[in-house]
């Protein structure tokens, strides 16, 4: 886990609920198509508790996908199911998404974009919106369009939209696969600073084994239709990394 700290931008404005805790019980899932009926999971048990930075690491067509969809219940699993928890016992949790594309509106400004979210709220202010701007550097952006950005600063607005409902859970497909090398390492350090600030458990999708070490707290390996390696603290853990869970996804 990256330890870098900045104190460029702060966190303090910004009231966080805390980090809800994610239960996967026998989860399940089949797709049923003209080619036939395909097995991506099943079987599949875990806790995560509050506060964790979790990986799902797996190749190309591993269910990665398929998983966070069912989790964040965009999908029906086939069988088994999803449960949240807050510290208080509580079930009714925040989840917030962020996409490999940021799927921002191309008429509205980094902080109508914002606003969108939140337009059940009569009483939302501005401030709010720009007070997860600025969480996440883009203090002096407020009222550009998305055209006017470049893609890191546009993943950036996705990422303080999905922070902007205050998630239990924050859940992250490939947020930054289609980033240069270079974005997408800033965006990573920024990721981990911000999640080291707010109460938050993330949930985040990666065929990439370098970022998952390095972001994370858990990695979980998904692959032939189970979760093979469940590793925690990979970054304390360098011979671990040559266990043959690590080696099979090599492979
Ligand atoms: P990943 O995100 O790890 O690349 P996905 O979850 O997108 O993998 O896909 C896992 C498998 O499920 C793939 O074989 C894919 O073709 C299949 N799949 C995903 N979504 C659907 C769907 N809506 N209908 C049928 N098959 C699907
Ligand atoms: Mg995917």
């Amino acid at each position: 886990m990256s330890t870098k700290q900045s104190e460029s931008v702060s966190a303090e404005s910004i009231d966080s609920q805390s980090a809800a805790s994610i239960h996967l019980e026998n989860l399940g899932k089949t797709f049923d198509t003209k080619e036939g009926t395909e097995e991506v999971f099943s079987g599949i048990d875990l806790d995560i508790e509050p506060g964790t930075f979790v990986c799902l690491l797996g190749k190309s067509g591993s269910g990665k996908s398929t998983m966070l969809n069912i989790v964040s219940n965009v999908l029906e699993p086939t069988e088994g199911r999803v449960v949240f928890r807050n510290r208080d016992g509580s079930e009714d949790v925040n989840l917030g998404h962020v996409f490999q594309s940021p799927r921002l509106l191309p008429w509205n400004t980094c902080v109508q974009n914002i606003e969108y979210v939140h337009e059940n709220n009569p009483d939302y202010e501005d401030s709010h919106a720009k007070r997860y701007l600025d969480l996440v550097g883009l203090k002096n952006h407020y009222n550009k369009y998305p055209t006017q950005l470049s893609g890191g600063q546009q993943q950036r607005v996705g990422i303080a939209r999905a922070l902007s409902i205050d998630p239990g859970v924050l859940l992250m497909d490939e947020p930054f696969s289609n980033l240069d090398e270079i974005t997408a390492e800033g965006l990573r350090e920024e990721l981990v600073r911000v999640w080291q600030k707010l109460d938050k458990t993330v949930f985040f999708v990666t065929h990439d084994m370098t970022e998952a070490i390095q972001l994370s707290d858990r990695i979980l390996m998904l692959g032939k239709g189970r979760i093979y390696g469940d590793l925690e603290n990979p970054l304390d853990r360098p011979r671990e990394l040559d266990s043959n869970e690590f080696l099979e996804f090599r492979q």
